[in-house]
């Protein structure tokens, strides 16, 4: 706790202007900005304590997904971490989607204890609620409100120093990647949408589309549907299967996307939206996807999707900020132009933009994975991300973090 402790010592004494940014792993956009502090914990916060007993495992959110998978490596196990393990624990915090969503769950459902200070300087360290009780009593319930507001919406309430999850064996994956035509990813898609078991579809689409399969190598059924699905669409490029030992040895997703790669230094914004299953209007969208990205501004303009669904659908949405729990689909923009380039910017912005108000017609969800205060969009991501929680949300606010030390949830 001490760490908490020191950090809420920072904070009574008063930190000017506002917001405090915080960085974790550092992957996103809203870690650092002119003219505001960043509290990066990168520095300490780097502990990692595994309980013989429970299998639970203590994490420091200075530590990216890289590391915690290599410290849990040497007890054979592992957390369900996204398609790369460069990011830190805001990809825990914020959801945490992956090839192991439908078959264990988001990264933010293994969460059992979080250790931090609110925005207003007061410290927490608080374990899972366990099941709602038909009788609750007011504390209970302001222990639930603070638990939900942290799963998934952290970023706007407190600093979080320490997390506490649990951990599985490491599963062994079995993952298909190719490069397909556009027919091919529609195919891919209507099959997916189908599947039952722990078989998930992700897609970046650039210049090429890479299609990533990945399912549980001791999943006969998921690896009949993929050996079914290879057959259904015939020939695909760069076609290669491989069985990694778990997720640290997952290959990169989306370098089969990018023949050519983009010059100089790039900046990136990146949008991430939550659906239901396409079924009907996967033509129209994918009509609709390709005259996007025929008129993508610069190379490194992509636009990629990763399945959730299974068990990450099965978490009450009252249990969590994440409340998308119906989505099926995660499409997520990312639109790039080279450092420097304040026309190349603006272009990139506009066609980010207009990407996702044609998605969000398909993915009413977003998931806030990324904050964007600086773009136009931001209010409108916070209302879809949060929906019929955000008063609620706002409410806690309004008593962990009143001064707004922390990111607002409302753009005035
Ligand atoms: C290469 C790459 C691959 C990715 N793949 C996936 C994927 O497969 N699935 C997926 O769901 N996402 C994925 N993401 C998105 C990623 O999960 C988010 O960008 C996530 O927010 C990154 O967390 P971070 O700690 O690296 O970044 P940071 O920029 O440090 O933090 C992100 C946000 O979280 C807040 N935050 C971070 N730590 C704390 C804390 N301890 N307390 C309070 N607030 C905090 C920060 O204020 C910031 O707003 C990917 C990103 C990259 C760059």
């Amino acid at each position: 706790m001490s760490d908490a402790i020191t950090l809420s010592n920072l904070i009574r004494q008063g930190i000017q202007p506002t917001p405090l940014l915080v960085c974790a792993g550092g992957t996103s956009s809203r870690c650092a900005a002119d003219g505001l502090w960043t509290l990066d914990l990168r520095a300490g916060h780097r502990q990692l304590i595994i309980s013989e007993e429970t299998d639970e495992v203590e994490i420091g959110t200075g530590l990216n997904m890289a590391e915690v998978l290599e410290g849990l490596q040497t007890r054979g196990r592992s957390i369900p971490v996204g398609l790369s393990t460069i990011p830190g624990c805001g990809f825990v915090l914020t959801g945490g989607i992956g090839p192991l969503t439908r078959s264990q769950g988001l990264a933010m459902d293994h969460i059992v204890g979080l250790r931090g200070v609110w925005g207003n300087g007061n410290t927490f360290d608080l374990s899972a609620p366990t099941n709602r009780a038909s009788v609750e009593t007011e504390s209970d319930n302001e222990v639930h409100q603070q638990w939900r507001g942290l799963l998934g919406a952290a970023p706007f309430l407190a600093v979080v120093t320490a997390i506490r999850l649990r951990t599985q064996e490491i599963t062994p994956l079995v993952i298909w990647r190719s490069v397909g035509s556009i027919q091919q990813l529609a195919v891919a898609i209507e099959e997916a949408e189908q599947w039952h078991h722990s078989g998930s579809l992700q897609w970046a689409w650039n210049e090429n589309i890479e299609l990533f399969i990945t399912c549980c190598a001791d999943d006969s059924a998921a690896m009949q549907a993929v050996e079914s699905l290879k057959t259904r669409l015939g020939y695909c490029a760069e076609s290669s299967m491989t069985i990694v030992a778990g997720q640290h040895a997952q290959p990169p997703f989306g370098t089969l996307a990018r023949s050519t790669t983009a010059q100089g230094h790039l900046h990136h914004e990146v949008i991430s939206r939550l659906g239901p299953a396409w079924s009907q209007r996967l033509p129209s969208l994918i009509a609709d996807l390709n005259e996007l990205m025929r008129h993508r501004p610069h190379l490194g303009c992509q636009i990629n999707a990763q399945q959730l669904g299974g068990v990450s659908a099965q978490i009450p949405v009252s249990r969590t900020s994440f409340i998308h729990r119906d989505a099926i689909w995660k499409p997520w923009i990312s639109a790039a132009w080279t450092a420097g380039d304040a026309k190349g910017r603006e272009r990139a912005l506009e066609w980010l933009m207009r990407t996702n108000n044609l998605l969000s017609d398909y993915c009413p969800g977003v998931h806030l994975a990324q904050i964007h205060p600086h773009l136009s969009c931001h209010q409108k991501e916070l209302n879809d991300a949060f929906q019929d929680w955000l008063p609620g949300l706002t409410q806690l606010k309004s008593h962990q973090d009143p001064l707004g030390l922390l990111p607002p949830l409302t753009i005035t």
